[in-house]
């Protein structure tokens, strides 16, 4: 987890994507991916997810980061083996990416990773 600076929102936290990910947020296009919130904001494309064996960590992903960072069993650095291998891995604004986000029903799952909530209709 950590915090950048965007152009248009300032200091916010950021998702980080594999290069396939970043090319659709590149050209404005909602990212179709797995999201995983382990440490952080992850975005994964289906091949990425498949081959760096990402499954094994949806367990992590339930889990509050401060129970994450007390694991001794070896999944965090399994998991930070495959994060290190993400192809072309990227940063991008929270805020960002949460307004592409907008135009989709899908929500649901920036709500209370931002503050930026979208209007009510
Ligand atoms: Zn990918
Ligand atoms: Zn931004």
């Amino acid at each position: 987890m950590g915090i950048m600076r965007c152009k248009i929102h300032g200091r916010v936290g950021f998702v980080e994507a594999c290069a396939h990910i970043a090319k659709q947020i590149d050209t404005q296009k909602l990212p179709n991916c797995h999201r995983l919130t382990i440490m952080g904001n992850i975005f994964v494309c289906d091949d990425c997810f498949n081959s760096l064996g990402f499954e094994r960590f949806a367990s992590l992903a339930s889990l509050p980061l401060a129970e994450v960072i007390k694991l001794d069993d070896g999944r965090i650095e399994a998991f930070e083996a495959a994060y290190d291998r993400i192809e072309g891995r990227r940063a991008f604004c929270l805020s960002c990416v949460a307004e592409l986000e907008c135009h989709s029903a899908n929500v649901d799952w920036f709500m209370g990773a931002t503050a930026a909530e979208p209007a009510a209709p």
